[in-house]
């Protein structure tokens, strides 16, 4: 009886400690995080809803949703599992839709996202992003810094490298990705994009 007893006890207390907790940052359906987006219907069949798992700044497991071209699902979910292996924290993983498809908004709240039909900043040609095929981590932590004129994005944010969640070309992760066949922004020379990724 008291071995019973011990053993419920125990039970409990792991799963309380243990499993169970990880923090849900986003939870939708595929129509939810595609609602409003300008994306032709044959893109959008190309297009997959990946749960993802990552250690946030409060250092707790959370869940969270990201919106890929399903020819770069395995490097994505690769991605996730080396930031959990590495303990690089990553802020919060949310489609995009949250933002009504702002990027300016989205990466101001330090969230990271991938597909988003849109031209690149200050263009009239299609991103990476368009056809989901390039993935924006901790944009807060990894902002893009212009050159002509001198201009950080999002406003207030800092590059400092050596930061948790903060990329670097000697990292793991930005050497792992290329390895794979990814670009980084922060190689790019006209401005630097820390926080994006993309496999055209
Ligand atoms: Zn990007």
């Amino acid at each position: 009886m008291k071995t019973t007893i011990l053993i419920i006890a125990l039970i409990i207390t792991t799963t309380l400690l243990g499993g169970g907790l990880t923090i849900v940052d986003s939870k939708m359906s595929f129509e939810e995080a595609t609602k409003g987006t300008k994306a032709p219907k044959e893109l959008l069949d190309s297009i997959v809803l990946l749960n993802v798992e990552y250690y946030s700044t409060d250092k707790k497991l959370h869940q969270g949703q990201i919106l890929v071209h399903k020819s770069v699902e395995e490097d994505v979910k690769y991605f996730f599992q080396m930031a959990m292996e590495e303990k690089f924290p990553i802020k919060q993983v949310v489609p995009i839709v949250k933002y009504k498809w702002d990027d300016d908004a989205s990466m101001s709240a330090n969230n990271s996202s991938a597909f988003n039909y849109r031209f690149i900043a200050g263009t009239t040609r299609l991103s990476n992003h368009s056809f989901g095929k390039a993935i924006d981590i901790n944009p807060f932590f990894n902002p893009v810094i212009y050159k002509d004129p001198p201009k950080t994005s999002p406003k207030g944010a800092k590059y400092i490298p050596g930061n948790p969640g903060v990329f670097t070309a000697d990292g793991r992760i930005v050497k792992e990705m290329k390895a794979r066949g990814w670009r980084w922004g922060g190689d790019w020379t006209s401005l630097k994009d820390y926080h994006h990724f993309d496999k055209p």
